[in-house]
Parts: C-alpha cells; structure tokens; sequence
C-alpha cells in the first residue's frame, strides 16, 4: 500500500473521513473520496474527489470500479453496490452485509437477541398506525423509545414517548419499540478486527449527551468506572465484532442500566465521535486502527497515554449560513487543549462544526477546562437570519 499505485476508496468525506486521511497522506496512501457536498471536509486531504450521492447505485458503483480498497465513513450508502464490488474481487471492509444490516436498526436488535446480547426488550412495528393499536390493546405501556429502523442519525430518528401527552410526537416509519432503560451511565467500546481475526479495544469512554439536540455533549476517557463492568463491556464489544465477522472498527454504545446490566444499545461499523480522542490519547487512533483493519496490518496499541475530555463544537442555535468562529484564541492559551475544526463552510443549529479534546493527567480537571472552552466557542452565521 505504501507509495504503491493502489487506491483506498472511501464512501463519505465529511470529518470522520477527513480524520482518516491524516494517516493515509503520512503513510503516503493514495486515495478516493466520494461525498454528495463539493465543500465536504475530506476533500482537502485526499488524492481524488468525487461528488456524487453515497446511496445511489450507479455513482457508488462507479466510485469504486477503479479502487483496490473500499471502506465507509457513514453507513447510509448504498450497500447493493458495494456488494457488486466485492463480488467482483475489491477488497471491502466492513463487508456490505454487515453494513446492511447495521443500516435497519430493527436486524441489528434481533441480531443481539439471537446471539446473546444483552439488549433492551423491543418489538417492530411497520407504521404510526400500527404502534397506536399495540398501545390501545395494551400491548405497547408507556415509557417507551421509538426509533426508527432507517436512517436514524444523531438522534433524529428517535422518540420518547413518555406519556399520553408525548403520542403526537410518534413518527410514521417502520419502527423499533423499545422498553425505556433506567440508565446509570453511557459509555461506548471501540473494538478492531483485522481479517486474521486479530480483536483488539479501546477502554470505555463515558458519553454525556445534550438533551435539547440528544446529541453527545461530553466524553470522558478513559471511563472512571468498576473495572468488572469495563471489563464486560469490552469483552462483549470484542464478542460482538467476531460474530459479525467483520473487519474494521466496530463502535459499541452501551447503556449501563441502574442495576448495572451492560446493555447494548446500537453500533456503528465505522470510527466514530466517540472515539476522537483517541488521536491525543492514544499511540494508535481509531481512525489509523481502522485502516490497519483494512489492510490487515497488525493492529496497533489501545493504551490510554493521557487521560481527555472531548466536546462537539456545534452550530448555535438560531445561526444557519457562513460561519464564523469566535472564541477560539482564548482556548488556545490553555494547555493540553486541541482544536479540530472540520472544514464546513455553512453552520447550522447543532451541526457538528469541530470538537475539542483536553488532555489532562486529572480527569475531572480535563472536563472543567472543556466544559470552561465549550462556553467561550460560538459557532454563528454573521448573514441576516430569515
Ligand atoms: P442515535 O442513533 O440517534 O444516536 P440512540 O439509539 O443512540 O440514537 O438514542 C439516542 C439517545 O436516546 C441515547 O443516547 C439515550 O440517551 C436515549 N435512548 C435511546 N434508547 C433508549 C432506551 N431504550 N431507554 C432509555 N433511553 C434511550
């Protein structure tokens, strides 16, 4: 792969992808990138760019015919293509059928009950329709989650219905029903697979989320947590990517119930936000552990070197059209605080502009100055707001 004339493909170009490319272009691999936005933030580090739709047919077929490789940095692609590929002799990691069914939230759940895994009890409903009838026989009890089984994404596919009062808020999509889970804490694993099978994790990162956009606030790494519980959830994270059989980086958010259950919540086939601060914590980060993954290098060290914090930086509310930053030259003059800002040219409310990862030998300290930088950022659009 190293200087060679073969080409790594990736479907998708926004930050997780651009985070990616930082490796290739030190390890001097040559690359493909595919995005539907001409201003994605991958474009500035790749070798060539492609605008085109990740889920049609044609353009992800297309993408791929003259790649070696081919991997994804979001799952909502088109799998039917990349499957074609493979069949053809690329080499594809995470395999399309494991994407595919990570996409329907509804497989991924009876993937976990007939393998398993601890999951939250859950049934699957096609319409609105058929949700309010199992809540009118009974059959459905309130509190409950709705999510939908397709493209959910950062919380936008997701309902929780608590009472009467919430049912208008119930969305009209093939579903998942979920018992609501009293949970203690969120965390997430990181686990690699390479096609040796060689399984290697990341320590548990604590995930505090923001309850207006339910999107993640706060991590905290590795996790002050019972060692017996972190234990679990890793051995389980490294259980789950081996019965896939998937290579590549596998995301495992969990729910640490109040009765201390593990309980698995949903994956991501793919590096992940929880995983940035890997980059400064780590010798080895999420993103170069994934594409030692699919070149089946050996994987590399998960040790956390230093202890982090990491915030999204998020638009504001309110601001939609050409950011602008401010705020940034104060977080500067603290140490141990990093800033990434992600290259996208329009903000919009709660948009994931860039994020901050604070190393700290504390890690109480580290989310202080964190919690301190996220107050001083404001992410607006100086552009008349309509
Ligand atoms: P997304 O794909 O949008 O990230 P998640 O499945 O992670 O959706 O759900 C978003 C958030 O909603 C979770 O982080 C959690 O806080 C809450 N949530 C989801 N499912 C449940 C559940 N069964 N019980 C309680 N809270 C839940």
């Amino acid at each position: 792969m190293f200087s060679s004339d073969k080409k790594l493909g990736i479907v998708g170009g926004g930050q997780l992808g651009k985070m990616m490319l930082y490796k290739t272009r030190q390890w001097d691999i040559y690359t493909k990138v595919l995005d539907p936005s001409k201003e994605a933030p991958s474009r500035m580090a790749c070798n060539e760019f492609v605008q085109g739709s990740l889920t049609d047919y044609d353009t992800v077929y297309n993408f791929g015919e003259d790649c070696d490789y081919l991997t994804i940095e979001i799952e909502n692609v088109n799998t039917d293509a990349l499957q074609k590929l493979e069949d053809e002799g690329k080499i594809v990691h995470p395999k399309p059928s494991v994407i595919k069914l990570i996409q329907d939230k509804g497989l991924q759940k009876e993937f976990y009950q007939n393998n398993k895994f601890m999951t939250s009890p859950f049934a699957l409903y096609a319409s609105r329709e058929d949700i309010l009838q199992a809540l009118n026989t009974g059959k459905i009890t309130f509190p409950f989650v709705q999510k939908s089984r397709l493209a959910g994404y950062d919380g936008k596919g997701v309902a929780v219905i608590k009472t009467e009062g919430d049912i208008d808020s119930i969305m009209d999509v093939p579903s998942v029903i979920e018992d609501m889970v009293a949970i203690k804490q969120e965390i997430a694993v990181i686990a690699a697979r390479n096609s040796q099978g060689e399984v290697k994790s990341y320590a548990p990162v604590v995930m505090e989320f923001n309850e207006e956009a339910n999107l993640l606030d706060l991590l905290l790494f590795p996790a002050d947590m019972d060692t017996y519980i972190a234990d679990k959830a890793k051995k389980m994270a490294e259980d789950l990517i081996e019965k896939l059989d998937m290579c590549g980086l596998l995301a495992v958010e969990f729910f640490i119930a109040e009765n201390d259950d593990v309980i698995i919540n949903e994956v991501a086939p793919r590096p992940h936000n929880s995983g940035h601060q890997t980059i400064e914590s780590c010798n080895v980060n999420q993103y170069e552990q994934h594409l030692r993954c699919v070149f089946n290098f050996p994987l590399g060290e998960t040790t956390v070197h230093t202890k982090s914090a990491m915030i999204n930086i998020l638009g504001d509310k309110g601001h939609t059209g050409p950011v602008e930053y401010t705020g940034l030259d104060a977080c500067m003059q603290k140490e141990g605080l990093h800033i990434h800002i992600y290259g996208k040219k329009e903000t919009k409310p709660f948009r994931k502009m860039g994020h901050i990862t604070v190393t700290n030998t504390n890690l109480e300290q580290a989310k202080t100055i964190a919690l301190w930088a996220k107050k001083q950022i404001q992410v607006k659009s100086l552009q008349l707001q309509s």
